[in-house]
């Protein structure tokens, strides 16, 4: 009923959605550097309002705030009161454990204005999820931990989704969204973005999520199925070393095992992305990175394996199969097209 209730009066009135986004996580801003090499649809395109009735959106990132100090932190009250409806809240950074923080206090945003103690991140998670239209766990640490969650870590770091618990949700109903990567990949922040902003506006359809939480429309492809070397792989041509073009999966690219769209939507306006510019895919979207994928630079064995099979046996084969009917059939043009005395094109004649 709340939910409707939201919905009806965002699209009546062209309120705006407000998107809190928390850089105070355990991470390094690049989620938030990233997102200003969007192009499809740009950052500028969501804040100006890019699709005809969306409601107009209002962004605090503590990374492109004009203000400073409690005129900066303001929002951030405003939401933990309820007085700033609706709002996205997105989290940058993976969730410290403060229960073994020792005497301290591992991250932090803001001060509380009658004690002047710093308000830990997990404190404002608290006070803004029930409160928040929607949950967006921004990059792989805070999706699922990341690097700052590696085996041995001291801060007991975790995702947003392991924080809250399972089934977590927002107050529309809208479960925790997680868009991994390291950083995520810029349109698919926007794109996000705006596919949240739709949905809550009552505009568009909610985002279909995997078990991982990751909305399939740009996770449901592993990089392996979408790179453009993978024709040369299918033909067993591998690199043994950088920059001859080929297959990397020998110098240790996971591309085969990994769900991402990086190769087909390139970096930064299609152009760019990790294999397609030679640098082999380390994994950085999973939900196990990075532990399960060092060390990066070395190939397993099923991935030595894979190019072993398919570059003695499988890949010759097909190329020999392939040749053979391009030398004799498909690289040539058909054989009655020739000046000749006689007509060879097979046409019987009527005259
Ligand atoms: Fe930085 Fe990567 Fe963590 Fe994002 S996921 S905050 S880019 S370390
Ligand atoms: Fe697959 Fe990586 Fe080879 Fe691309 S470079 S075809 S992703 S193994
Ligand atoms: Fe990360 Fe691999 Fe995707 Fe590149 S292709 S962004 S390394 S998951």
């Amino acid at each position: 009923m709340q939910a409707e209730f939201i919905r009806a009066q965002a699209r009546k009135d062209r309120r705006p959605i407000h998107v809190i986004w928390m850089t105070s996580g355990l991470g390094c801003d690049g989620d938030s550097i990233s997102m200003t090499a969007a192009t499809n649809p740009s950052l500028e395109d969501l804040l100006r309002g890019c699709m005809p009735g969306m409601p107009p959106l209002i962004m605090y990132n503590p990374m492109f705030a004009y203000e400073t100090g409690e005129d900066f932190m303001r929002p951030w009250h405003e939401a933990a009161a309820g007085r700033l409806d609706p709002f996205i809240l997105v989290l940058e950074g993976s969730v410290p454990n403060e229960d073994v923080n020792g005497e301290g206090h591992w991250a932090a945003l803001g001060c509380d204005p009658d004690t002047g103690e710093p308000i830990t991140t997990s404190t404002w998670i608290d006070r803004l999820v029930p409160k928040a239209a929607a949950l967006l766990a921004m990059g792989t640490c805070a999706a699922y931990g990341g690097i700052p969650a590696m085996r041995n870590n001291p801060t007991g770091a975790m995702g947003l989704r392991d924080y809250l618990g399972a089934g977590a949700e927002s107050h529309l109903g809208i479960p925790v969204i997680n868009l991994p990567g390291c950083p995520v990949q810029p349109d698919n922040v926007t794109q996000t973005l705006l596919s949240l902003v739709l949905q809550i506006a009552g505009m568009g359809p909610a985002l279909d999520l995997d078990e991982q939480g990751r909305p399939v429309r740009i996770f449901g492809r592993t990089v392996h199925e979408i790179c453009d070397r993978a024709g040369l792989a299918e033909n067993g041509k591998f690199s043994s070393e950088y920059g001859d073009g080929r297959c990397m999966v020998k110098l240790g690219c996971k591309g085969p095992v990994v769900k991402c769209n990086v190769p087909v939507r390139g970096w930064v306006n299609g152009i760019g992305g990790c294999p397609n510019v030679g640098g082999i895919c380390m994994a950085c979207t999973m939900p196990g990175f990075p532990d399960a994928y060092v060390p990066f630079m070395d190939s397993d064995r099923a991935a030595k394996a894979y190019a072993t099979t398919a570059r003695v046996s499988y890949g010759p084969i097909v190329r020999f199969l392939r040749a053979q009917r391009m030398r004799h059939d498909l690289d040539v043009e058909p054989r009655w097209r020739r000046r000749a005395s006689e007509l060879t094109s097979g046409y019987q004649r009527h005259w």
